[in-house]
């Protein structure tokens, strides 16, 4: 995707802090950290959200997970993170190339989701 930032940083167009590069996955440092560690994780083939993958993007949606806890303890989140897949405008999803968010440090994150 010609315009897509998430599909500039794979391909280097963007700088980014890399922190994990294979066949399937891309890992960098968000720009806009919530926390001490707050990584993303995309798989190189652009897909805008979960709602458009398949079975076709198993190997990659796998990956993302299958990597998530070595890089989170690699960036020093070394007690716990969370993953976030935020997707739709419901989720708030801002960047519409599917990524998840790792985000940890040492303190105790807030609640997930507020309950009213
Ligand atoms: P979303 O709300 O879509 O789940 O999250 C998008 C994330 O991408 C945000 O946390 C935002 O800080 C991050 N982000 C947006 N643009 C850039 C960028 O150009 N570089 C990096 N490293 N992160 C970005
Ligand atoms: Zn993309």
């Amino acid at each position: 995707m010609a315009d897509c930032i998430f599909c500039k940083i794979v391909r280097g167009e963007i700088s980014s802090r890399k922190v994990h590069e294979d066949e399937h996955v891309f890992a960098f440092h968000d720009i806009r950290p919530l926390a001490p560690v707050h990584i993303l994780i995309v798989p190189k083939a652009h897909v805008a959200s979960l709602y458009d993958c398949d079975q076709s993007h198993e190997a990659a949606l796998g990956r993302m997970l299958a990597v998530a806890g070595r890089l989170a303890r690699e960036q020093g989140a070394t007690d716990g993170f969370r993953t976030i897949i935020n997707t739709g405008r419901v989720g708030r999803q801002e960047v519409y190339h599917v990524h998840v968010h790792i985000i940890g440090g040492p303190d105790v994150l807030p609640g997930m989701i507020v309950r009213k």
